[in-house]
């Protein structure tokens, strides 16, 4: 969590108390350099794997680069989850601790209509 917005961390702390499945931060999921993000986006295009995002990190900036974003994944049954069902349990319970603890409205990337990124939230 280093680099990530001291209100985000607490938010987090909060959550993963009585979350309805345990959670956590995998690696490139909180403060990213520009490279680090330009290597995200590379993924899907000069890299194998598939799309992860549409941010290049130097024209178009990602929230991760100031440290006002984070992305989770649920640990379930000993291990990592990215299941809908998993994700949007978590996302609900930590949207409902950022405005009843600390009234912020935390944005989540599942409730995106265009690129949705279940994992991701941000301030
Ligand atoms: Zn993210």
């Amino acid at each position: 969590m280093n680099g990530i917005d001291s209100v985000l961390i607490e938010i987090i702390e909060e959550a993963i108390v009585n979350s309805p499945f345990d959670f956590g931060i995998p690696q490139y999921g909180g403060l990213r350099t520009a490279e680090d993000q330009n290597k995200l986006y590379q993924q899907g295009r000069d890299l194998p794997g598939s799309i992860v995002t549409n941010v290049d990190g130097y024209v178009k900036k990602s929230y991760h680069q100031t440290g006002k974003a984070f992305d989770i994944y649920a640990y379930v049954d000993g291990k990592a989850s990215w299941k809908v069902e998993h994700l949007t349990a978590i996302a609900e319970h930590l949207k409902q601790i950022a405005k009843d603890c600390y009234g912020i409205e935390l944005t989540w990337g599942g409730d995106w209509t265009k690129f949705k990124d279940m994992p991701h939230f941000q301030i």
